[in-house]
């Protein structure tokens, strides 16, 4: 495919999301730490939510920003708006990260970002498809990013853009991305290969280990910045312009799904089990849970060959920033008890009344054990 295919898909994307520019990136983390460089960032500090995907500290670290760890709050899991509104001498910009697939209020972080005069970028990787106000996600704030990697809603295992009115910025962008080294199979095996080890870590270090290992891991991490920055594969243009009309699909489905499983397991809630309900417009990424032995429940999925997971633990625990040393209540909760059971395609009627029977055993189970005790 030719450059004007790559201008066309570009401009698709901007379409879809209500902005002027797209610039296609090598994937999410690309996008973050481009932003960082074009809006001069280095050495200064970007507020975000503490339970966050450890990938957006790290954009940021590869960009040369530090993180700065604010609580996620209860009602969209992201930042904490009234944290946030204490003004900071070193914060330089405000990211508002869609987390687990719930969309945040974008009001009040907007009108934070107004009053302390900082730009606020929007990390929407996880939440594409989804609608905020009538409007478009990726459609907020001075720029938004988007994600195609794997896991994601919309899914090339590759790949990712960022969105703004802004032509200076989107030309800027184009300009360091264009000095990136281009994609390759040997640079992707080792973002997989630190992302495995990222859940095996995790899986079995939890809880005690996980504090004495985790720095050394994420220095991996960022030892990777060249694995991590390259450029779209054009490759991966036609891919992607096959895959952009199944969005509305995608999201569908994935709500389908979502309604489905929460239904299911609406009747074991209580004390032992939480819902977490959507935002509205949300793109479910996984059904969220909160459970007090939620590393005993996932590890009875995971024997009946289920999908769930335990996304995620502070990222501060990982990658040091300002706030790393603060209790952030509710994003250590998140880390203690969240459970993500799958919605994807792969989630069918079947599926759910596994995953309802075998947190059914798990729960009896417990249940049995302290009438005994
Ligand atoms: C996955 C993800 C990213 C990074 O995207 P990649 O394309 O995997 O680099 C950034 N932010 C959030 C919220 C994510 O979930």
């Amino acid at each position: 495919m030719t450059d004007s295919s790559r201008l066309q898909l570009e401009h698709r994307l901007a379409e879809l999301h209500l902005r002027e520019h797209a610039v296609l990136v090598g994937n999410g983390t690309t996008g973050l730490a481009l932003l960082v460089r074009a809006l001069g960032l280095q050495n200064r500090e970007v507020a975000v939510p503490d339970s966050v995907c450890l990938n957006v500290p790290l954009g940021l670290r590869f960009g040369g920003a530090w993180p700065e760890y604010l609580d996620n709050q209860w009602n969209d899991l992201g930042l904490d708006t009234q944290a946030l509104a204490a003004p900071r001498a070193g914060r330089g910009a405000i990211l508002a990260v869609h987390g687990y697939g719930q969309i945040s209020e974008m009001d009040p972080l907007l009108a934070a970002a107004h009053q302390q005069g900082l730009p606020l970028i929007e990390d929407a990787c996880l939440a594409m498809g989804g609608i905020h106000h009538g409007r478009p996600v990726g459609s907020f704030g001075l720029a938004s990013v988007i994600s195609f990697g794997a896991g994601k809603p919309l899914s090339l295992d590759h790949g990712g853009a960022v969105l703004t009115d802004d032509a200076e910025l989107a030309a800027e962008l184009r300009t360091l991305d264009a000095a990136l080294p281009a994609f390759s199979e040997s640079a992707q095996a080792r973002i997989d290969a630190l992302g495995s080890a990222h859940t095996r870590l995790y899986n079995r270090c939890w809880p005690e280990g996980l504090a004495a290992e985790a720095p050394a891991f994420a220095q991996e991490m960022l030892a990777a910045s060249d694995a991590f920055l390259h450029r779209f594969d054009p490759r991966r243009l036609a891919p992607l312009q096959a895959l952009l009309p199944r969005l509305q699909t995608v999201v569908r489905q994935r709500r389908d799904n979502f309604e489905r499983l929460s239904a299911l397991l609406r009747p074991l809630a209580g004390d032992a089990l939480q819902l977490l309900p959507l935002t509205p417009g949300a793109v479910p990424w996984r059904l969220n849970v909160l459970m007090q032995s939620r590393h005993e429940a996932m590890r009875a999925l995971h024997a009946q060959g289920l999908h769930a997971s335990s996304w995620h633990p502070r990222a501060s625990g990982f990658l040091p920033g300002t706030g790393a040393e603060a209790e952030h209540p509710v994003a250590q909760r998140l880390g203690r008890e969240i459970l993500n059971l799958w919605v994807d395609e792969q989630s069918t009627g079947a599926y759910a009344q596994a995953v309802l029977r075998t947190l059914e055993a798990h729960l009896r189970a417990r249940q049995d054990l302290t009438l005994t005790a």
